[in-house]
């Protein structure tokens, strides 16, 4: 293609598509976005617990990048004119001891990371609720979380307002590949040519990348995700334990995630 705006195809209608095409038509890039399912956030965006930033990691590399991403939220927020509402509770995390918990915490202190201890009494005022409460938990005040669903939405809506076009209902089939290049996309509409291809179609990005003859290093790894309703908001911060994830979706609305495959057990065999 010869245009001064190459044309990008984005496939996946997930966060990551819909991010990418948000961030690319703000710079004023022609991009579509292609998504097979008849709505955007369809495959793991929408079972997502959503967490700002899940897990911990001490090394240098990984603190930057929680960081990165913890403020790039916070510029998404402003440039959304605040009608992304991102829910900064912060986080609450322990582990199987309070040895484990420290240690963990003690590599932390090493990063640049906001990352606090908080005792017993503290806890129980952050979360009255809980029955069982350990001495030690790490609090995280400047995590918190998405709705998967409307933030994706929203990204495409700003992406669409920044002139980027949306096709729903269009499974690409397979990529056009002319000796090393990749010159657009077959979907079940039809051809559609491009100077660039993305591919942002979570674990189905394994087999359109078969023909390339790349083996990429994405697996499945199954979850479980528990919608409780119930008739008032009973946990105020994202709490995270050896057991479960739970946070408030919203007053009336508690998720909480788990891990469907005791991978520590897989692990031992
Ligand atoms: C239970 C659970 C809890 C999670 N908790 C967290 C958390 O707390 N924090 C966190 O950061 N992450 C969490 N994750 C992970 C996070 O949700 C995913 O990493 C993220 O949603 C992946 O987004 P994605 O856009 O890459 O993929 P997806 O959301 O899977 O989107 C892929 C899209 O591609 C489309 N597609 C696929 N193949 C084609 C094709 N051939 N043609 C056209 N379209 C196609 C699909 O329809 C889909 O819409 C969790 C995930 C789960 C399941």
């Amino acid at each position: 293609m010869t245009s001064k705006h190459p044309h990008i195809i984005i496939i996946g209608a997930g966060i990551v598509g819909a991010s990418l095409t948000y961030h690319l038509a703000k710079q004023n890039a022609r991009v579509t976005l292609l998504d097979k399912a008849a709505k955007p956030a369809n495959e793991a965006t929408e079972k997502s617990f959503a967490w700002i930033v899940a897990g911990y990691d001490a090394t240098q590399m990984y603190m930057s990048l929680r960081q990165q991403a913890i403020s790039d939220w916070h510029r998404v927020e402003d440039e959304l004119n605040r009608r992304l509402k991102i829910d900064w509770t912060g986080a609450l995390t322990w582990l199987e001891s309070n040895e484990k918990t420290e240690e963990w915490m003690c590599k932390l202190k090493h990063s640049d990371s906001k990352v606090r201890l908080v005792e017993e009494q503290e806890l129980r005022l952050l979360e009255p609720n809980l029955k069982t409460v350990p001495s030690l938990a790490m609090f995280a005040e400047d995590e918190g979380a998405i709705n998967p669903n409307l933030t994706t939405n929203l990204f495409i809506k700003a992406a669409q307002e920044w002139g980027a076009k949306v096709l729903l209902d269009a499974e690409v089939l397979s990529l056009l590949i002319n000796k090393s290049a990749i010159e657009g996309v077959a979907t079940n509409k039809g051809t559609i040519i491009a100077d660039v291809v993305v591919l942002a179609t979570g674990v189905n990005t394994v087999s359109l990348c078969h023909p390339l003859h790349l083996k990429l290093p994405i697996d499945v790894s199954p979850a479980i995700l528990m919608e409780l309703h119930n008739p008032d908001r009973f946990v105020n911060h994202i709490v995270s334990n050896p057991f479960m994830e739970i946070r408030a979706a919203s007053d009336t609305l508690t998720l909480a995630a788990e891990n469907y495959i005791d991978e520590s057990s897989i692990q031992q065999r």
